[in-house]
């Protein structure tokens, strides 16, 4: 077996930190894009999540059935647009409470033309 000079020695020994370093860099590289990758598709399961729930929450747009439009008011204590319009224009504060009629029922009331309907009625 020859024998190696000290500076053999030392390159060798660089030699293989330079392999070990190689190594733990190509580690951490091929790690981190596993993790990018596992980030994406934690990423996409969330988002089609979120579209599943958007989904399930939004219910079908509700449409005026006399002008189509979908400005709607829901009023959950039976705020009846025209009669507060009429009731304010004729006894002013006091006649806008005219508007609330039977406060137990929610009634649409269309934004647009003033159409009023209860819902699922
Ligand atoms: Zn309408």
């Amino acid at each position: 077996m020859a024998k190696l000079t000290p500076e053999e020695i030392e390159e060798r020994k660089k030699a293989v930190w330079r392999r070990i370093a190689e190594n733990q860099k190509i580690k951490k590289e091929l790690m981190e894009e596993r993790s990018k990758e596992r980030s994406k598709q934690q990423a996409a399961k969330a988002r089609r999540k979120l579209m599943a729930l958007v989904d399930a929450d939004v219910p079908p747009p509700i449409r005026c059935s006399r002008c189509g439009s979908t400005s709607l008011h829901a009023g959950d204590k039976g705020f009846s647009f025209i009669n507060a319009a009429a009731g304010g224009l004729l006894f002013g504060a006091v006649g806008l409470l005219g508007g609330l009629i039977d406060s137990s029922q929610v009634v649409i009331t269309c934004l647009n033309c003033g159409k009023q309907w209860i819902p699922g009625a």
